[in-house]
């Protein structure tokens, strides 16, 4: 792999102990298995770059050797560098992101990747998945978007970025795009083709003969009450025609 992006992601492991050696010897010893399935994961396994908690950074895999973390067959596991922040109990959030955004900083300067590369698990979407543009970093986004949160990671990126006298001109009066990510109007348009789905959380299923709430639980991955939840239902019961609102997952 030629590097050209660098996805952050957060682990949604909770569990005290799923630190960043443990994800290291979970991934050496094979134990992130996926599906393998045409159009999905490619290889069985789930795997990425780095894993990052508040006291170190353990890299898994060379820079130019293609993760599964991001989006399947898209760019984001072609052309990018994965670094997933660990979440487990009692590890300390802020030096973990201040860690991630040292590290991508490093990565930026070694890789001549600009700050508009930089972007959440969020930009690249997953063909085929009934919520393409995941909640992750879900901390590092607002409602399941970038939004004021991304941009201040942004930001601590930037400042590591220029204190290790970064090389790559940033842009110069930064706009925002709709990823929520600084852009510059002179930068050269990406080759590479990405997808815009509708933002997750504007989802609606409007309630045909033969649904259940179980069924459209599957169907849109997300649980049974998260559904009632959205909608003030008490009950299994949903009336047909009635529109739907679908929460992220
Ligand atoms: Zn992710």
């Amino acid at each position: 792999m030629q590097p050209r992006y660098i996805t952050i992601h957060s682990t949604q492991n909770f569990s005290r102990g799923a630190d960043a050696l443990r994800h290291s010897e979970a991934l050496k010893n094979g134990k992130l298995r996926a599906r393998k399935l045409r159009g999905y994961n490619r290889i069985g396994y789930l795997v990425w770059h780095y894993t990052v908690d508040e006291d170190r950074a353990v890299q898994h895999l060379p820079t130019n050797e293609q993760g599964e973390h991001a989006d399947f067959s898209g760019p984001g596991n072609r052309y990018s560098i994965g670094i997933e922040m660990c979440e487990n109990k009692g590890n300390s959030r802020s030096a973990t992101i201040e860690r991630t955004a040292k590290l991508t900083a490093y990565l930026m300067q070694k890789h001549n990747i600009s700050l508009r590369k930089v972007v959440p698990h969020y930009h690249w979407p997953r063909r085929g998945v009934s919520q393409p543009h995941k909640n992750c970093p879900h901390y590092l986004l607002d409602n399941g978007h970038p939004g004021g949160k991304w941009q201040w990671f942004l930001a601590k990126v930037n400042k590591y970025y220029q204190a290790i006298g970064g090389s790559n001109p940033q842009p110069s009066g930064p706009s925002i795009n709709s990823y929520g990510q600084i852009v510059s109007s002179s930068a050269p348009p990406s080759p590479i083709k990405e997808k815009v789905y509708a933002p997750a959380s504007s989802r609606y299923h409007t309630v045909k003969k033969g649904d259940t709430l179980s069924a459209l639980s599957r169907r849109y991955a997300v649980s049974v009450s998260a559904i009632q939840r959205a909608n003030g239902l008490r009950s299994s019961v949903i009336v047909l025609g009635k529109k739907l609102r679908i929460p992220a997952s």
